[in-house]
């Protein structure tokens, strides 16, 4: 069987990695982390070095937090390229700015290697089930030719265009899900500062308009006052760093990107950088001296002492 490689074991890479090898995929991998790599080792996989897996595998992943770091591992000194044969493919699934992307692709091109950005949407919990959602850019043969091995790690993989353009579609991605996520803080801190009983507001919109996947898995997170991430504040916060760039040398205008950009940027630099990024309701949290999880209703305390109209 071909050989397949795959650097970058984190929240998300080691469960992709453990979905490949349950598929039967002969799996070689590279991680910074060292106990990292030996947990996938020991559901199957065999550690390697980069030179290694440029020279053995036909098909690499790269699932690394930004730009500098795929552009390190693939362009950098004793990268992929340095040992990759023509005719293999690399394959992004981190979530980076398409123009880095089309720098890489561009070089790739010349020595004759395919590259796919695939970035996925599902986070750690779809990562672990295999029902992420790739949003990819890249030659329609080339996805046709890696769409299987995509569909081990995720249940829909949709080509959005050619180099760069599923990182496009994964910028606006992620400046949905900000901008659901600051929705429902600032929807629950209004619930809560009018004394209502949050799990019963939560009962009673999720069947509504106002439901999604946000809803579902965030806000009970919020409630229980839990931040364990998920997804990072400080990864999402790159996000919309990159999104904010793209969008201004496209010359789109997105206001609401600036706005969900400094809150994540204010609350990394009050040390929420490390928790998940539903922990942007912390934000409305300072802004109104109350919190979901606790902390007072002030409206039911006037509603109590009858000074409201
Ligand atoms: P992570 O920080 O948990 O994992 C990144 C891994 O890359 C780490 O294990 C790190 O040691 C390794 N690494 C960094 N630089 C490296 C290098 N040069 N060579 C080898 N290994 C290196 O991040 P994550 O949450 O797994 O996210 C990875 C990417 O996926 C990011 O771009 C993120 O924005 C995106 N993403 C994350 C989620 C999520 O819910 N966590 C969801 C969708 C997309």
């Amino acid at each position: 069987m071909k050989k397949v490689g795959f650097i970058g074991l984190g929240i998300m890479g080691s469960p992709m990695a453990v979905n490949l090898l349950k598929a039967g995929v002969d799996l070689l991998v590279d991680d910074h982390h060292a106990d990292r790599v030996e947990a996938v080792v020991r559901a199957g996989a065999q550690a390697a070095k980069r030179s290694e897996i440029g020279r053995t595998c036909e098909t690499v992943f790269t699932m690394l937090p930004d730009g500098p770091q795929v552009k390190e591992a693939v362009l950098g000194e004793g990268g992929l390229l340095d040992f990759l044969r023509p005719g293999s493919t690399v394959i992004d699934m981190s979530s980076i700015n398409p123009k880095v992307t089309r720098e890489i692709a561009r070089k790739l091109e010349e020595q004759g290697i395919e590259m796919l950005d695939a970035p996925v949407s599902g986070g750690e919990t779809g990562a672990v089930a295999g029902t992420l959602s790739f949003m990819v850019g890249g030659r329609p043969e080339v996805f046709e030719k890696c769409r299987s091995l995509l569909l081990t790690m995720g249940e829909s993989a949709v080509l959005c265009g050619g180099p760069g353009a599923g990182g496009v579609v994964k910028l606006a991605n992620q400046i949905m899900v900000a901008a659901n996520i600051a929705g429902c803080s600032e929807a629950f801190m209004l619930a809560k500062m009018a004394g209502v009983d949050l799990e019963k507001a939560f009962e009673a919109v999720r069947g509504g308009l106002a439901g999604s996947r946000v809803l579902e898995t965030k806000v009970p997170a919020m409630l229980a006052g839990d931040f364990t991430p998920g997804f990072r504040m400080e990864l999402h916060s790159k996000d919309l760093r990159n999104a904010l760039e793209y969008a201004h040398f496209c010359g789109a205008p997105v206001p609401l990107t600036a706005q969900f950009q400094e809150m994540m940027t204010n609350l990394c630099a009050q040390g929420c950088e490390k928790e998940d990024h539903s922990g942007m309701v912390k934000y409305y949290a300072r802004l109104s001296g109350t919190d979901l999880a606790g902390g007072r209703a002030f409206e039911e305390e006037r509603w109590n002492k009858k000074d409201i109209i």
